[in-house]
């Protein structure tokens, strides 16, 4: 198993501290400088897919870019600033220059009632249009004022869309997918969290001996997604043999786990274990085709068994895109708690195996293998004990460790360590993936 030091907690909020003020969409200038503070964390391929390319069923669209935006009164004193928060503006919108009244400007203009102090943030994409997401207390002088000069300077150009990755190869080409969507502006927990966690998670696989391969994309939601997607072949995407879309990682909520589409894939056995075992408060979620990109993965056509790992659910939390989603929301020490949960599922991702019996003619004679002295010096010797016997009986070479661990009830963790110890005494044979146990040797 690969060893656990790493970032801090200050670290990655520092991170998210630094991509915050950036104003994102889904092509433009926000996600390459993005990825150009990224870069600094970790060594990113990127690509980019120029505007009009066909990708599936969608097209790529042009860039969008702002320079200024605002609704002012007559006297040029501006009750709406985009200076003062991008979240002002309807991300994607239409450029506008033109003076009206509260009548014509009002269907513009959003509130999140549930919220009145916050700005909520909404996008256009894939259709034409404008607005402005304000306050409760700009609305009402709004409403009360006018004409207002209300004016939007956004650019539409041909361009393109870019994405990024960090592939890290293993000893197998069988991959780990981890995938962060970078196209919300400033919010922190959506997705600046698990945009930070993934960046640093690829610096300490990089640095760590990998059994597996593993592959960090950084993309727009949905149409980077899908643009990613429409880049890889076959037998690359057979390659990836679990994943999550890591996204609200920085919050005080329990942490969550949504099950990939196929319900007994190695992602749904693996996860809910790692997070057993460590004893962290969590719950699951079935899988459903809402949400974030693990639906584009979970698509008939690619069915890739990738999951998401959360802390809040996605739209359940009443700061969820708001301006209230800032950087109060997100703390270090939860950011860091996810990291290792996160570091967790990648360590038990390494140690898990198929393990093939080297004695498997009935029960191994355990004193003549020397395996008592080991035994000797643990205070958990009746459990290490345990996890060797169920492993034993278990390893006629089709089953992972994982599989072993749910149907024993046992920590992954202790059987990892245990196939480990019956690997050294020539016990077991360790393989990445499943075995035939060949009975006509053993006769
Ligand atoms: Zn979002």
């Amino acid at each position: 198993m690969i060893s656990s030091e790493s970032v801090t907690g200050k670290e990655l909020y520092a991170l998210v501290e630094r991509l915050f003020p950036i104003h994102r969409s889904i092509a433009g200038p926000g996600v390459r400088a993005t990825f150009d503070v990224l870069e600094e964390t970790v060594p990113l391929k990127r690509t980019e897919i120029p505007t009009g390319t066909k990708v599936f069923d969608w097209l790529v669209p042009q860039e969008w870019s702002i320079q200024d935006a605002f609704i002012a009164d007559a006297t040029g004193r501006r009750v709406v600033d985009y200076s003062a928060s991008n979240l002002h503006v309807v991300n994607h919108s239409q450029p506008v220059c033109e003076t009206m009244n509260w009548q014509a400007l009002k269907p513009h203009v959003h509130t999140c009632e549930e919220r009145p102090e916050a700005i909520p943030y909404r996008t256009g994409y894939f259709r034409d249009c404008w607005g402005f997401c304000v306050t409760a207390a700009q609305f009402e002088e709004l409403a009360l004022g006018g004409p207002w000069q209300v004016v939007i300077d956004s650019n539409f150009y041909d361009g393109s869309l870019s994405l990024a990755e960090c592939h890290i190869e293993g000893e197998s080409d069988e991959t780990f997918l981890l995938y962060a969507h970078t196209c919300h502006p400033s919010l922190a927990n959506d997705n600046l969290s698990g945009i930070s966690i993934a960046a640093h998670l690829a610096k300490w696989l990089l640095s760590q001996p990998r059994r597996y391969s593993y592959r960090v994309v950084f993309a727009p939601a949905t149409i980077g997604a899908i643009s990613w997607l429409a880049q890889q072949d076959a037998a690359q995407l057979r390659q990836i043999k679990s994943g999550l879309v890591l996204s609200l990682l920085g919050d005080s909520a329990d942490l969550s786990f949504k099950q990939a589409e196929q319900e007994d894939c190695y992602t749904n056995r693996l996860v809910p274990l790692v997070l057993s075992s460590l004893g962290v408060a969590h719950r699951t979620i079935p899988f459903a085709p809402f949400g974030y990109d693990e639906r584009q993965f979970a698509s008939p056509g690619i069915q890739l068994p990738v999951g998401r790992l959360c802390r809040s659910e996605f739209g359940e939390f009443p700061e969820y895109h708001t301006s209230d989603d800032d950087l109060h929301f997100v703390t270090p020490e939860h950011l860091e708690q996810s990291f290792r949960v996160c570091q967790a599922i990648i360590e038990a991702n390494e140690g898990n195996t198929y393990p093939l019996s080297l004695q498997p003619m009935g029960e191994p004679n355990l004193a003549r293998h020397d395996l008592y002295r080991a035994f000797g010096e643990r205070d958990d010797r009746g459990q290490l004990q345990k996890a060797m016997m169920w492993i034993l009986n278990q390893a006629d070479g089709s089953r992972d460790l994982a599989t072993i661990a749910k149907r024993s009830k046992l920590s992954l963790f202790e059987l990892i360590e245990a196939a480990q110890i019956l690997e050294q005494h020539a016990l077991l044979k360790l393989a990445n993936k499943p075995q035939n146990l060949k009975l006509h040797e053993f006769q």
